[in-house]
């Protein structure tokens, strides 16, 4: 008799929601209630909150991941004209934002052993137009900001953090989005801390850009019905800051399971590369990913075969996506951004992962 194949997910939401349902449903149910629906009384504690756990001034939340680096670009008046160095081994939206300024994109090659932009690679391209840059957290584990700061205070530059997949991840002790000029975070359900839907947030420690933020994110207005300058509407709604306020409190001990799951992967899987950690910086394994040198897709469908799904992020880097042709770039331009969208392989990672399912996943890898 053969025993059945368990199905193991790349994230599985569910088992976080049996955990925390009744409290959560709780929360929506009283948000119905107060008939308070944006911008409450949820929101302004969750912005506390947050604030208070990253060790940073402000938090200014807003309606997704995109709007933060956005509404983050607008506040630095970031314009035609200016140029915003960045990664392109990342989610578009990081780049998306500049190009929706009118500025342009400029991208910097990444370090091929932990997929963060290279510092050394952003100095080769600052140019007099070169304004900012906009560095990624990249599945959880921190950019090397010391050397980023570094280039950005030798000439004069913004930094942003996108730190939409590393929310606790500490570098240096710091919580990432506290270091450099604005942090972004998104909650988008996938993230380490998620909502149910869309949210987002910046964060500074800068009293200004602060006030510049949450002008932006409504209207370019600070009393209602009067505008100082252009903005957008990106609020975040109070049934999504309710449910963040409870997950916030869960946050650190999910984050930890992150890594200790990490090191059971890392111990396990010999058949391919694990992920390279810098010392400076903790790691909360938004993602989990492996470098498989050859026979990647094979691999993939392997494991599919066994019931366990994994996913490649990304498998084009920025610079070729048709978004970016009037970049003219070829794909040799950032070779290590090729390389790793060639090899790498995110498997199941999330808190819930039981070690008996962590030991079907190793044994299907070997
Ligand atoms: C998810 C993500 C975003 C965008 O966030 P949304 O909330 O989906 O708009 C931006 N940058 C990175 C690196 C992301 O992973």
């Amino acid at each position: 008799m053969s025993t059945t194949t368990k199905k193991i997910p790349l994230l599985d939401l569910k088992a976080q929601y049996s955990q925390i349902q009744n409290e959560v449903e709780q929360a929506v149910i009283d948000v119905l209630r107060s008939a308070h629906f944006v911008m409450g009384p949820n929101v302004q504690a969750f912005e506390q909150e947050a604030a208070e756990f990253l060790g940073v001034k402000h938090a200014i939340t807003c309606a997704n991941g995109s709007d933060a680096l956005y509404i983050a670009l607008l506040a630095l008046d970031i314009k035609a004209g200016d140029e915003v160095i960045t990664t392109p081994f990342t989610f578009a939206a990081t780049a998306e934002a500049i190009e929706q300024t009118g500025a342009s994109t400029v991208f910097a090659d990444i370090n091929p052993e932990t997929y963060n932009i290279d510092p050394a690679e952003i100095e080769k391209k600052i140019t007099d137009k070169t304004k900012a840059i906009i560095l990624v957290h990249l599945y959880g584990q921190a950019a090397q900001m010391d050397e980023i700061m570094a280039v950005a205070r030798k000439h004069n530059l913004k930094v942003i953090e996108d730190a939409a997949q590393a929310f606790g991840t500490k570098y240096n002790g710091k919580r990432v989005g506290s270091i450099g000029d604005i942090g972004t975070f998104s909650f988008y359900p996938t993230k380490n801390l998620s909502a149910a839907g869309d949210a987002g947030m910046c964060t500074t420690n800068d009293d200004e850009l602060a006030k510049r933020l949450r002008r932006i994110r409504v209207h370019g207005s600070d009393r209602r019905y009067y505008h100082d300058e252009l903005g957008v509407n990106s609020r975040m709604d109070e049934i999504q800051a309710a449910i963040l306020r409870i997950k916030l409190k869960h946050i650190d001990t999910w984050n930890q399971r992150r890594a200790e799951i990490a090191e059971i992967y890392d111990q396990g899987i010999t058949r391919a590369q694990s992920p390279k950690c810098i010392p400076q910086s903790s790691h909360i394994y938004h993602q989990y990913t492996i470098a498989v040198d050859s026979n990647r897709d094979q691999l993939k469908q392997e494991l599919a075969d066994k019931g366990i799904s994994s996913e490649i992020y990304y498998p084009l880097p920025l610079h070729m996506q048709k978004l970016f042709e009037h970049l003219g770039h070829k794909a040799e331009d950032f070779p290590h951004s090729l390389k790793a969208s060639q090899t790498i392989l995110c498997i199941p990672i999330y808190p819930e992962l039981t070690d008996d399912e962590l030991r079907i996943v190793v044994e299907a890898l070997q």
